[in-house]
This record gives C-alpha cells, structure tokens and sequence, in this order.
C-alpha cells in the first residue's frame, strides 16, 4: 500500500514539527509549506490526499487558501486554528474545508481525524457517495430514488424538512456542514430565525433516528457552527 501524502501547512515550527513527526510515526508522507502562496503551489505540484491548514498564516488569510485551492480541486481540507471565535471555522468550512481541529489539539485528535477523512475518500472511490441512490450508515437507510428513509428496515415518518436535512446530512457524511450552508441548502436563505427553526427541525429529526437524542450516534453538533452526520460501523 502507498503511503498517503498529506501537505501541512503551518508557520508555526513546534506545531509544524509535532504534526510532522505525528505522521511519520503513522506512515504518512507529507509535504510541507509555511506560507499561503507555497501552500497553493504544493497543492497543485504534489496533489496531496489531505491538506491541514493552518487559518493564521505570515503572507494571506487560510480561507483564501482553501477559495484558490477549491477553484480547482476537492481534495479534502482540515483546518487548524488557535482561533476560538466560531466565525472563522464557519468562514473556512463555507469556503469549502472539510473539518477542523482547534488548538492545542491532541496527536490522537489528528490522526482521528485523518483517519475520517480518508475513509470518506475510501468510500468515495467504492461508490459515488453523491450519486449511489440508496445511502446505508448502520441501522439508518435513505433511498435517495424512492424519496424515504427507514432505519432498522422500518420506513420513518418524516416532514419534508425533515427529509431533505437528512439528505443534505447523509450526502456530506463525515463533512461539518454549517448552519448557513444548510439553510440555504433546505430553504433558499438563512435568516437568523432559519438557524432557530433549524434547531427544531434537529430535534424532532434526532428523535425519529436517534436511540437516545441525548447523545446522537449519527448527527453530531457542533456548537455554533453546525451538524455532521457521522459514520457508523
Ligand atoms: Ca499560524
């Protein structure tokens, strides 16, 4: 097996020689940049499996980063940033980043979430995620041809809205999906009152999945910034 070739891009040498040594340790390959502009031109010279971007860097904003990389590629993008403020993870993932870690972030937390991301891309390869008709996460069944769902082969009672945030979850499996992005994506806006009716929507949609709504096995929240369906063995 060929070893996965993951660009770290990060200004921060202890942080970057921690990552890099993590992988090494992992049987990983990787490639690294300081700066945005190398970045850009590791991404496309090397065509990496996985990016981890770091938001603050010396020459341009991460999040243009991920806009110039995603004018010609999908591969996935895991941001890292010291910043705590929501907005900037929200304004990376509707730039098109696939997840993220926040620092200090664990070496356990990294490969985790590599290690997610790559089985997304397994996935991918073994069947188009996005246009398979029927999605099958465990217990949870959406036949996307027949426009219902069922879990544990019992058809669920679902509101149109309920529905379609399902849909909208399942087809980005694995991916953090902001709250703008899914309100726009079911009702064409986000208003701030869209985000509230969203929260409803969740509630009664984990009730109808979820063996126990309080702690989700197949939609987690992130806490002001969104939802993500996870994958289930
Ligand atoms: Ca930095």
């Amino acid at each position: 097996m060929t070893k996965s070739l993951i660009l770290v891009v990060e200004d921060d040498m202890p942080i970057r020689n921690l990552i890099c040594t993590t992988l090494k340790a992992h049987n990983y390959r990787y490639v690294t940049a300081e700066k945005g502009e190398t970045a850009i031109l590791e991404a496309s010279s090397h065509n990496p499996e996985i990016i981890l971007l770091d938001l603050g860097l010396p020459d341009f904003d991460g999040v243009d980063v991920i806009r110039k990389i995603r004018s010609w590629s999908n591969v996935p993008i895991i941001v890292i940033s010291a910043r705590t403020e929501d907005s900037d993870k929200i304004e990376a993932l509707d730039a098109g980043a696939d997840d993220y870690l926040t620092k200090p972030f664990s070496v356990e937390e990294l490969l985790a979430r590599l290690r997610a991301t790559q089985r997304r891309l397994a996935i991918g390869q073994n069947g188009d995620l996005h246009t398979d008709s029927v999605f099958v996460n465990g217990k949870l069944k959406v036949d996307y041809a027949a426009g219902c769902a069922f879990l544990d082969g019992e058809e669920l009672h679902l509101t149109p809205s309920e529905y379609k945030l399902l849909c909208l979850l399942s087809k980005n499996a694995g991916k953090v999906l902001t709250h703008t992005y899914i309100t726009q994506q079911i009702w064409g806006r986000s208003w701030e009152n869209d985000v509230a009716s969203l929260r409803v929507f969740m509630a009664t949609l984990r009730k109808k999945i979820e063996k126990e709504p309080d702690s989700p096995q197949y939609i987690q929240t992130h806490i002001g910034v969104g939802y993500r369906m996870l994958r289930v063995e």
